[in-house]
């Protein structure tokens, strides 16, 4: 491998990601295909992070909107990437790639709590270290959880895998002449209001000067392009 640009990232993973075409909110085919994705780039010598959300299955914020507390809600929401979490170490250990899954709650039966030097060390051992509950607090999403761990294990960029290759100028699933940025400050993120990540993520990664990377993880290969510099994707940067 060349030089490469990035060499350790931070891969954040809706849960939408893990959802098959028939409903499935976890479809064993396509989790096993985007493991294969992180597998491919793992094994090209990346040092991965990985923190997952868990939108296919529950979040907060829709409870609360038929009258549930919004705690309890966004707690349910953390429980839903755990599940996610164990999905993905699942699929990339049943193809030999070695984790370990930290949750920022606690839950020593099912897998490590969060000690970012422990996780440090996994890392330094050649293991992906999967990420689970987000920041671990509610009100909160897994997009904070990401901006938050990749400055935490001082990644140099945070991948976001998503199903449209790249930031546009409009929905380009509605708008025919929207127009992709390939690079796009954060600043003009948060002003324009454009659809990366929450305000509080891009400002984290502002802050820490953490380039975002939008790319579609859907298209086979693309997370080993784009990180090569070659596949179509925005950067967000300062
Ligand atoms: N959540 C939370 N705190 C966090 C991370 C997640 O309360 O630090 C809850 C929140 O309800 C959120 C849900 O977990 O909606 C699932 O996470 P998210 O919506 O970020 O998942 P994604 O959209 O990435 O699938």
């Amino acid at each position: 491998m060349s030089t490469p640009r990035f060499k350790r990232i931070l891969l954040k993973l809706s849960g939408e990601v893990l959802m098959g075409e028939g409903g499935l909110s976890i479809d064993p085919d396509t989790v096993a295909r985007v493991a294969a994705e992180i597998a491919d780039v793992r094994a090209q010598g990346y040092e991965l992070c990985i923190v997952v959300g868990g939108g296919n299955i529950f979040r907060g914020i829709s409870g609360a909107a038929r009258g549930m507390d919004r705690a309890t809600g966004d707690y349910m929401g953390m429980l839903a990437t755990v599940m996610n979490a164990l999905a993905v170490q699942n699929a990339l250990e049943q193809i030999g790639v070695q984790t370990r899954v930290q949750s920022a709650i606690p839950m020593a039966s099912v897998c490590e709590p969060f000690i970012r030097r422990r996780a440090e060390r996994h890392l330094e051992k050649g293991r992906i270290v999967i990420f689970a509950a987000g920041v671990g607090s509610p009100f909160f999403t897994t997009d904070s959880g990401a901006a938050l761990r990749a400055a935490e294990m001082k990644c140099d960029a945070l991948f976001k895998g998503t199903s449209v290759d790249g930031v546009y100028d409009a929905d380009p699933k509605q708008v025919a002449t929207a127009i992709r940025y390939p690079t796009v400050s954060y600043d003009r993120v948060l002003s324009d209001n454009l659809k990366v990540m929450d305000a509080s993520a891009v400002a984290l990664c502002r802050d820490n000067n953490i380039p975002i990377v939008v790319f579609n993880i859907r298209e086979r290969g693309n997370l080993a392009r784009v990180l090569a510099g070659d596949g179509t994707s925005t950067i967000v940067q300062a």
